[in-house]
């Protein structure tokens, strides 16, 4: 496995740290991230031959207007599952498609995997925070995004080492910090609270749920979109993982979420019980 030198990682930390207190920050142009079991890979544009693709035709069945009653979603990252350098694989599957809907009438939406060629998809039509008519983020929004070639590097990432994860706390958690750094990161986040004048968190579960980032917005949500599956009954830490954010710019010159849309997070996590991906976005 190629691995990218470690200070690749720690100069996004750097940039945290001088833009805003530790770790907030937008995603740089050009930079998706992608996480497993305590790993993580940047998923870049190449202008060399990679079985990675961001856009392009969508080869998926399930996926056309018609199959989504009527909304459209749009294809972002696809990425061959049989790379190693990819930090996860999903059992039995080949493909990992990234897919969002940039029409205003939906905020959140999941997609489960019928098998490597089709998915079937699920909306939240009761969000409030969404428009009644089909609206997009700019005019003449595309219908497709030009394909790129998308290439994969596994970087450093250590849950044993304070700076790398602060910066993923809302990712990794803080399990395998020792109990100083532990402290450390309390105090930290306690110092957060009275950055952003919040009132200071009553209990420990509380002090600790705000210790979420690179989630500017508290971690996201926790509930399965695919409604046979138990885990979307209720909401509850621990049942999606997230697998992958992306920014306004995945790749140079496309403005996912329009001209005005930088800081904008979309991150992608996927259910433990069923593999569904769920979809949303948030401020970065
Ligand atoms: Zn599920």
């Amino acid at each position: 496995m190629k691995h990218i030198a470690p200070q690749v990682i720690k100069q996004a930390s750097l940039q945290q740290t001088h833009s805003y207190f530790w770790t907030a920050r937008m995603i740089p142009d050009g930079e998706t991230y992608l996480f497993g079991d305590n790993k993580i890979s940047l998923a870049t544009p190449t202008r060399g031959k990679s079985r990675h693709t961001f856009g392009g035709k969508d080869r998926f069945r399930g996926s056309s207007r018609a199959d989504c009653d009527g909304i459209l979603v749009h294809l972002l990252h696809c990425f061959d599952l049989t790379d190693n350098d990819l930090p996860f694989d999903l059992p039995g599957m080949r493909w990992l498609p990234l897919y969002y809907c940039f029409d205003f009438r939906v905020n959140t939406i999941g997609y489960r995997f019928r098998d490597d060629e089709s998915l079937e998809f699920f909306f939240d039509r009761d969000d409030p925070h969404t428009s009644e008519k089909e609206e997009w983020p700019d005019d003449n929004y595309p219908l497709e995004f030009p394909e790129v070639a998308i290439q994969v590097d596994a970087l450093t990432y250590d849950p044993t080492n304070f700076d790398d994860v602060k910066v993923w706390t809302g990712v990794f958690g803080i399990g395998k910090l020792s109990p100083q750094d532990q402290e450390r990161l309390r105090d930290d986040t306690l110092q957060w609270f009275e950055i952003c004048n919040a009132p200071e968190p009553e209990s420990e579960e509380e002090l600790w749920d705000g210790a979420h980032m690179p989630f500017m917005q508290g971690r996201p949500g926790s509930q399965c979109m695919n409604p046979v599956c138990e885990y979307s009954q209720q909401e509850r830490q621990g049942q999606l993982r997230t697998i992958a954010i992306t920014g306004n710019t995945p790749v140079d010159g496309v403005h996912v979420f329009g001209p005005h849309g930088d800081g904008i997070m979309f991150i992608f996590q996927a259910c433990e019980k069923c593999q569904t991906i769920r979809v949303e976005n948030q401020c970065s």
